[in-house]
């Protein structure tokens, strides 16, 4: 299932999303209303919405975003980092956080913070925590998750390499795009991802090239901290960032999920 939220009338709510948005056989999309919220029981109401009638927000508001840092070899290379010790194996994953403010959703824009002067696109797979849950084990992680959306952990990559914190290089207003809704039913482990500016292509890895697999990453944090409904991880990304400019249309395309686009803007 695919799990939209979005607003209509003034109102908020989830929707299911029905049609195709497969190439070729794209439909006209409509959201089947969901009574109650889709972190417990809940059922379709069979009131039915054409989706380009609403406004899409970002599928989840979570708690907070932990994200991963260096999690595809080709990626911490072109930056001039490993991801591997002297002996070949990985090194523990870099984590932090992005704060809930960070959060803007499909079609939303991504303001050129007036800090930096080179802001970068990250495409990544994001994963929705579908419940509350501290010290999973490994075997027990597919209960843990609602379902994946696209995210762009948008970087001020100048700052991120002056500043040894990264709070503000990747967690100023508008950094975290979500969207465009959360697919329930998908293996993640091996998907195309892919990232556009304007058209053209500048990322494309697939998730199967992760040196630590969503398993992995889900233990490691939850080692640490308790994770809420709806709160969301990002598990790195793949080789290829670059500048994103004032005016730019940055598009990041996951497999089976979707298309999640936004636009650079001066922030005002
Ligand atoms: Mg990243």
């Amino acid at each position: 299932m695919r799990i939209a939220r979005f607003s209509i009338d003034g109102n908020v709510a989830f929707g299911a999303v029905e049609g195709s948005t497969a190439p070729g056989a794209e439909g006209e999309l409509v959201l089947d209303i969901i009574k109650g919220i889709p972190f417990a029981d809940f059922e379709l109401s069979g009131t039915k919405v054409p989706l380009n009638k609403v406004r899409l927000l970002p599928p989840v508001l979570p708690n907070k975003v932990v994200a991963i840092g260096r999690n595809y070899a080709e990626h911490a290379a072109e930056l001039g980092n490993s991801v591997f010790d002297d002996q070949g194996r990985p090194e523990a994953p870099i984590t932090f956080f992005k704060p809930s403010t960070s959060v803007v959703g499909p079609g939303d824009p991504i303001a050129y913070p007036s800090f930096s002067h080179d802001l970068h696109h990250e495409a990544e797979l994001a994963v929705v925590i579908g419940r509350m849950c501290r010290e999973v084990p490994k075997e027990r992680v597919k209960d843990v998750i609602l379902g994946y959306t696209c995210a762009n952990d948008v970087t001020a990559r100048d700052v991120q390499q002056r500043e040894k914190q990264w709070a503000r290089a990747k967690g100023f207003d508008s950094s975290c795009p979500l969207g465009p809704w959360i697919e329930t039913d998908l293996d993640p482990s091996d998907l195309t991802i892919q990232c556009t500016v304007n058209g053209e292509q500048r990322q494309l890895g697939r998730t199967s090239d992760m040196v630590r697999s969503i398993e992995d990453l889900i233990v490691h944090i939850t080692e640490a901290m308790t994770l809420l409904p709806g709160d969301v991880i990002l598990t790195g990304t793949p080789a290829g960032v670059g500048p994103l400019n004032v005016g730019d249309e940055v598009a990041v395309t996951i497999e089976g999920i979707g298309t999640l686009t936004n636009k650079v803007i001066k922030r005002g």
